[in-house]
Order: C-alpha cells, then structure tokens, then sequence
C-alpha cells in the first residue's frame, strides 16, 4: 500500500479539508482524554505551516442525526487552539455547512484554522449520503483523511467527499497505520508473531483464519483460548466458552497444522470462582480445571512458553489481553508478555481498544515501536480487509 501522503501536497492558498478523530471522551463539558487530539497535531502544525486554509472535521459520539449539546465540538476547538497556541475559528453550525459556514470559509486567509461542528450532527454522514458529500466537497480544494478510528467505515466525511476530489492524502497518522499494521503484515520480518487475546473468539475469527496464512506462530490466550481447549477435549471449568465456535477452533488447529504454524495455548491457567478482583485464586492446569472455577489469566508455565516464544521474534503484532487485566489479580500474564515485548528487538505493533490501554496502563507504552489509535480499524486491517476511508486514497 503506498498511498499519497501530506508530504506530496503543494497546500498553500488552497483550501484543505482534514478529517481528524477527534471522538475525545467529554465528562461534564471536559476533554478527559486528549490523547486523539494530541495525536493529530503533527499532520495540522504541517499543513497550516505550509500555509494551507485549514478546515478541520471530526465526529464525536453518535448524535444520530440531532445536534445534540453535549456533542459539540466547541470543546475540542478550545482545546486544539491551546495546543496549538494559535486561533482556531470554530462554527457553531448544526447544518454543519450552512450558508454562514461558507461565509466564514470564504473569509479565510492562508494559514487559517477552522474547525467545523461534529459531522454527526448530519443523519447522512454514517450513510455515506450524496448532498453531505458533496457539500464537504464543495468547500475544499483537497482532501487529507488522517481519522484511522473511522477508516473502517464509508461515511460522508471520509469516503464520499474524497471520492468527488481529484486530489487525497492520508495525514501522518494513516501514514503511520498503514506502515506498520498493513504492510507489517504483509511484509513482515520473520520470525512473525501473532498473540492475540481478549473475550471472545467470534470478534476475532477472521483474525485468527487470516494470521494463521501469514505468522510463524500464533499465541492464544485470554477468554477466547478456552474455546479452543475445549476444543481440543479439555475440562475448562466455568471459563469463557463460546459453544457454536468449538468447531470453528477445530478448524483453526487444522490449518494451523497444515500451514507448519505454531499455535500455542495456555498450559496452566490463574483461576477465581467469581469474576472480581477480591477473591480466592487458584492455579490449574490445563484439562484440570474444576467445575466451579474459571480461567482468568495466563499462569507462569505459559508465560515462560509465551516468553520463549517471543524471544527472537522479528515482527510481533498483539491484539487483545491476556487476561482480566482491570483486575490486578489477573494481570500478570498480560503484564508478563508487555515486559517481554519492550525487551525484544523486533517491530512490535500493539492493536487498539483494550490492547492499547492494557500497555499503557501497564507502563509500556513508550517502549512499543507502534500502537494503534482504532480498534474496530485495526482489527480489519489485521482481517486482510481493505479499509474504505484508506482505499478511496489516491496511490503515489
Ligand atoms: P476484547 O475487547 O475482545 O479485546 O476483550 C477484552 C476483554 O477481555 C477485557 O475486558 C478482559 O477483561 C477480557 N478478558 C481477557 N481474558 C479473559 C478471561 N480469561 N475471562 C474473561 N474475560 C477475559
């Protein structure tokens, strides 16, 4: 994939439209978590510095089609300006493009910033409808996608407008996803490793069937790996099982098998006979499980397996946790495994969602060489699935 970025746009006087994820959590009228916004300063600082007149859109939360108050970007717009220490226009417009909008739009001067009211507030944005489409078309000279949260999706914001401009880019952002998580995948160095973990095995089944044509060796733990004891004939106890996808997990060893890949599950699991943090906890092994108990985390056999696994590995992408990492009890093989990957010297590459909080939660943030800003993203570039909002992009 080798789309056309920020870096081979010539953006002075022209007008450049910038999808951004500004999806920021807002409690009682303020930003709890800015992390989205601070992502996207670098693709913003480049384009107004190259003295674009700079229209900024985002959606946050799901209004559905209502300009609903506590939904407004207006927040956001106060918070970008202070970040960037420079002005931000913001229209306060539940049309989004209204005729005052394009007022202020033909007002602006080169090196302007506008930040336009949450496309959400438009029924036809998650639609991908024609006339919103066509109106973000119509204020802008060029298209720069830089939201990964929403490249998953073909919405107005993302899709339909970049589809009628001649001229797209993805910002630094997409730049960096499709660097890492696509072509990673493709191309990776190898040895490559696959962990994945988390709750259920039917989130992930394209996933799993799609890893196991490109990885060396798939690690499976969390949930969803009890699943596939059961599928292998073991006693799992209470744990997580996910009975319609048995035979699915069966399919899953089978080509596992017959790609010469190693799959491994956990040999001994960190047990509790309540889902809660303060409670009795046990340690079994695998098929031992007992009736009332139920698997919670990885135990320190399979760490150390995981660990060896890990050790010399090139590549190591990782979605989903260990365990029920919220709970301290029960954090230890996914604290384990984090520890593990800041250690090696491979490309390692962290899902968003939970896997993303799981290791900054943990401290290791800095020290992966990529983690992702989009769950839902992620996991169908992981899929093999081409993403809307990164196809519709023009190829260098
Ligand atoms: P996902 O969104 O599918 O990545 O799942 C993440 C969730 O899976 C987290 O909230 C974890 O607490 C949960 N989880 C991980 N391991 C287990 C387990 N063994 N049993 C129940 N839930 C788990």
């Amino acid at each position: 994939m080798n789309k056309k970025t920020i870096d081979d746009l010539k953006v002075n006087g022209k007008y450049v439209l910038l999808r951004c994820d500004f999806n920021v959590p807002v409690r009682e009228g303020k930003i709890t978590d800015e992390n989205r916004i601070v992502a996207a300063l670098p693709t913003i600082k480049k384009l107004n510095e190259d003295g674009a007149r700079l229209i900024i859109c985002s959606h946050l939360g799901k209004p559905k089609g209502e300009a609903i108050k506590e939904l407004s970007l207006e927040v956001v717009g106060r918070r970008l300006a202070t970040l960037l220490g420079k002005e931000v226009l913001f229209s306060d417009d539940d049309y989004v493009v209204s005729d005052g909008t394009l007022d202020a739009i033909d007002e602006m001067q080169d090196g302007d910033i506008m930040l336009l009211q949450n496309t959400r507030y438009r029924e036809e944005e998650t639609k991908n409808g024609k006339l919103f489409s066509e109106e973000l078309a119509d204020i802008c000279d060029i298209f720069v996608n830089d939201a990964f949260g929403t490249a998953h999706r073909a919405h107005c914001s993302n899709v339909g407008v970049a589809e009628l401009k001649e001229e797209t880019a993805v910002g630094y952002l997409i730049e960096k996803e499709i660097k890492f998580i696509g072509n990673a995948v493709e191309e990776p160095n190898r040895p490559f490793v696959a962990i994945l973990g988390g709750a259920k095995v039917s989130d992930k089944i394209n996933v799993i069937d799609n890893l196991l044509s490109k990885v060396d060796t798939l690690i499976i733990g969390g949930g969803m790996a009890y699943t596939f004891l059961k599928a292998q004939g073991h006693e799992i106890g209470k744990s997580l099982l996910e009975e319609d996808k048995v035979e699915f997990a069966k399919e899953m060893l089978t080509k596992a098998e017959d790609n010469g890949v190693k799959l491994l599950l956990p040999v001994d699991n960190v047990c509790a006979q309540e889902f809660s943090n303060d409670t009795e906890v046990r340690i079994f092994d695998k098929g031992e499980i007992d009736p009332e108990w139920e698997g919670l985390d990885i135990g320190p056999k399979t760490v150390e397996i995981f660990e060896k696994a890990l050790t010399g590995a090139k590549t190591v992408v990782w979605n989903g946790p260990l365990g029920v990492f919220e709970f301290e009890n029960f954090a230890k093989g996914t604290l384990a495994i984090a520890k593990k990957l800041s250690e090696i010297d491979a490309v390692t590459i962290i899902g968003g969602g939970d896997s993303a909080a799981a290791v900054n939660n943990l401290g290791y943030g800095d020290k992966m060489t990529h983690i992702s800003t989009g769950g839902g993203a992620s996991l169908e570039f992981l899929e093999g699935k081409e993403l809307p909002g990164i196809s519709v992009i023009a190829d260098k």
